[in-house]
């Protein structure tokens, strides 16, 4: 179909995978035409640009999959394989705190327990299960008042109820919806499981973060079923609180290092064709992963995800965040407003069903009548 007949039929009706991937291919005059109807879709939003100050913690590098893209994961046994310890976490959170935080990041590898290091780890801390650690760990963020939010990888739904009481959003990137050579050797990243677990996510009431990582192998039409994917589930569960549009960035010694990123525009097509399809889906690309955040900002996305004042992205070390006040600046120089949110968006901050008893007290104090980080102390 050519993008003429494709951007008429998705005006008009139902989005479907022969419109959307003519779209995402979209170039040049084509993909302006794209933007500034999306920019149309994306203004019923109002003018707020989200973003959350968290701080990152990398819990442990050690991971059963091997992504050929992967620079965080580190093998067993070599000098670079981390196992954070708790006065470790309660360390950074202290220094979070003080910044003015309200998001605990806890980020690691699938299943690490499967390498005998981190078994040993848990065994030394008095711990059978990884979730068993990662439910005390965000126990200690609550006791400083931070939210966790936390990305684990594929859990069972037993350890996604586990984790839910402690959490205020969890998260899981769906990558792409089809199988791929890059995750041959990563099992974790078998498309159906990862729909399945978000779909999971979605029955336990688990605000919940996902995304596409673009430019990994996948073709037009492999982007826009993960798009259809996320839309379709979010439909029926309605818990999918942000859609992330992630560039590939290549990483130094994996096999993915001489891969070119995907270009600019094919990104910003990913975003205004996102947008198109969810009017009211929170979009979010990284400040630091893409160069003209403003271009992205009026191609339909609205949220910048988290930042953090106190740790460096860990998954994409050489990439330094922007400091708050030049977000704010770059946000405002776009024609947007900058506005502070916690890692639960507000319609799920506000909505008893997706808040536990437990990670409702931390809330309460964190969050302003809207439903946005309350701003009374924090600069
Ligand atoms: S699952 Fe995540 S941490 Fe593990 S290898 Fe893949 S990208 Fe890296």
């Amino acid at each position: 179909m050519d993008f003429d007949r494709a951007f008429a039929e998705l005006r008009t009706g139902e989005p479907r995978l022969e419109h959307l991937a003519p779209l995402l291919r979209a170039t040049g005059g084509e993909l302006s035409r794209l933007i500034e109807l999306a920019s149309e879709v994306r203004r019923s939003l109002g003018p707020e640009v989200t973003y959350s100050r968290n701080v990152f913690l990398p819990i442990t590098n050690l991971c059963r999959n091997r992504c050929w893209y992967c620079g965080f994961r580190q093998e067993p046994g070599s000098e670079r394989a981390k196992f954070m310890r708790p006065e470790e976490v309660a360390e950074l959170l202290e220094l979070a705190k003080e910044a003015g935080c309200s998001e605990a990041l806890l980020t690691l590898g699938e299943r690490p327990e499967v390498h005998e290091e981190a078994r040993r780890a848990l065994d030394e801390l008095g711990y059978r299960e990884m979730t068993d650690y990662l439910e005390d760990l965000c126990k200690l963020a609550l006791s400083y008042g931070l939210l966790p939010h936390t990305n684990a990888g594929i859990l069972s739904e037993r350890k996604l109820r586990q984790l839910r009481r402690w959490n205020a959003s969890m998260g899981l990137m769906l990558e792409c919806a089809a199988e791929l050579p890059a995750h041959r050797e990563s099992p974790g990243k078998d498309p159906k499981l990862r729909l399945e677990m978000i779909e999971m996510a979605g029955k336990l009431k688990i605000p919940f973060t996902t995304g596409l990582l673009i430019g990994i192998g996948e073709g037009f039409e492999d982007r826009a079923r993960s798009l259809l994917e996320l839309m379709r589930i979010h439909e029926k569960y309605g818990h999918i609180q942000e859609i992330i549009v992630q560039p590939f960035i290549p990483k130094p010694g994996t096999p993915m290092a001489n891969c070119p990123s995907p270009s600019e525009e094919e990104l910003l097509a990913v975003v205004a064709v996102a947008r198109l399809m969810m009017p009211s889906m929170n979009i979010q690309v990284a400040p630091n992963l893409v160069r003209d955040v403003g271009r992205f900002l009026i191609a339909g996305a609205n949220d910048l995800g988290g930042i953090s004042p106190v740790t460096p992205d860990f998954i994409n070390p050489e990439r330094a965040w922007p400091e708050l006040e030049a977000l704010r600046m770059m946000i405002r120089s776009a024609g947007f407003i900058p506005r502070e949110r916690l890692p639960i968006y507000p319609c799920f901050a506000r909505d008893p069903r997706f808040v536990s008893d437990e990670v409702c007290a931390a809330l309460i104090e964190l969050m302003d009548e809207f439903g946005y980080r309350r701003l009374n102390d924090v600069r």
